[in-house]
């Protein structure tokens, strides 16, 4: 493969900063063609054009428009809704590391322009999965998770032929920074104290899911929507029983794949974005650039424990959302969205962010997913009901 060229939407996030260390890293491999992010952080965004030049820099505000073409006079310019998905026709790859439910048409204009998507925006699948299954069979359109754990999925499926010999896959979690910790000891713990991951280094959306565990539930929904499509379809045909969440504190395993012989393949690598994101945009070959390289001597032990269900609820509520299929997934991804971000603002205790998400998804009406204008109308009414039992929650 040559000369691959690779689109980033959300190029000033985390994903966007280590896939351009990873372009960069390859010359022979990636041509990168175009940037886009929301417009929030405009400097680092002119910094990074200036720096790949790129032929497209697309903002998702109309706001920085002006100021962008000013800076960036080599560069077309795109701005306003729309202006991400655009992008997905000017690479052979498209990079979506948006953050949230606004990742969403990045998804599709992508799949259904039949280019392979290295999909990290995990929301986008769990918000709208039905819509997203269609837009996969475009012809030419690839999904390749760079999530590490569904990328390890990935890998290990590679061990075989036959789908029909998946028995079970195996998701492993750090724990988050408050692995160990009893229900009773998280009543009081503070912003700073969720946002220090142990092992990886992410944004704070899914830093503080990872500190709730509703990370790794909503990972469940996504390896389901990856791989649980009938054998032979793009699928392994799994259920929900046959997705398992193991708690693994090195994050060294990053997920394993069981299978109806009792052997368990597992893929292993340095903690390190770039390495999934590396496999995701060479797959089906592989990068030549080391991000880390396992050290055996240092590696030393690695431990695996059952998740607790009791001081970490989130996980539960996403296997019920999933089990509820249709828009429930959607419908608990939004409002993990809000009480996130209230509890980022200090509204609501790091404990309140499961009471409020247990209510809300109490609230959910059961709506199909039958269009896209039919998910974000249920998102905006997720948020909404969020919104109110927050309120009630804070008061
Ligand atoms: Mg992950």
């Amino acid at each position: 493969m040559t000369g691959c060229r690779v689109a980033i939407a959300g190029s000033t996030g985390s994903i966007g900063t280590q896939t351009l260390d990873v372009v960069a890293a390859e010359p022979e491999l990636f041509e990168l063609t175009a940037l886009g992010a929301s417009g929030r952080d405009l400097d680092a965004l002119v910094a990074q054009a200036r720096a790949v030049h790129p032929k497209v820099v697309a903002v998702a505000s109309d706001a920085g428009a002006a100021e962008l073409a000013e800076a960036l006079p080599e560069c077309e310019i795109r701005a306003g809704d729309g202006a991400l998905a655009s992008l997905a026709t000017e690479a052979d790859v498209v990079v979506n590391g948006v953050v949230g439910f606004a990742g969403l048409p990045v998804t599709l204009a992508t799949l259904e322009a039949g280019r392979r998507l290295a999909l990290a925006n995990k929301e986008s699948l769990i918000a709208a999965g039905p819509i997203v299954q269609r837009a996969r069979r475009t012809p030419g359109a690839e999904l390749v998770p760079v999530d590490s754990e569904h990328g390890a999925i990935h890998q290990c499926l590679r061990a075989n032929d036959n789908p029909a010999r998946v028995e079970r896959l195996v998701l492993t979690a750090s724990g988050g920074p408050f692995r160990g910790r009893s229900k009773d000891d998280l009543a009081s713990v503070g912003v700073d104290e969720a946002l220090a991951h142990p092992t990886w280094s992410m944004g704070p959306k899914i830093t503080i899911d990872s500190s709730t565990l509703m990370n790794k539930g909503l990972e469940v929904i996504e390896a389901h929507e990856l791989f649980g499509a009938p054998a032979g379809d793009d699928g392994v045909g799994i259920g929900f029983d046959d997705i398992e969440v193991v708690v693994h504190p090195q994050s060294i395993v990053h997920s394993m794949v069981a299978f109806t012989d009792g052997t368990t393949v597992a893929q292993l690598s340095e903690p390190d974005m770039r390495l999934p994101i590396g496999y995701a945009l060479a797959y089906p070959d592989r990068i030549t650039t080391p991000f880390g390289r396992l050290d055996w001597s240092k590696v030393g032990c690695l431990e695996f424990e059952p998740p607790d269900l009791e001081a970490f609820p989130c996980l539960g509520l996403a296997y019920e959302a999933g089990r509820r299929g249709g828009t429930a997934p959607a419908w608990l991804n939004a409002a993990n969205e809000v009480a996130v971000a209230a509890f980022l603002g200090g509204r609501i205790r790091w404990v309140e962010i499961a009471e409020v998400l247990a209510s809300t998804l109490d609230l959910h009406d059961g709506t199909p997913a039958a269009d896209l204008p039919t998910v974000v109308d249920l998102d905006g009414r997720a948020r909404a009901a969020t919104a109110s039992v927050i309120e009630r929650i804070a008061s």
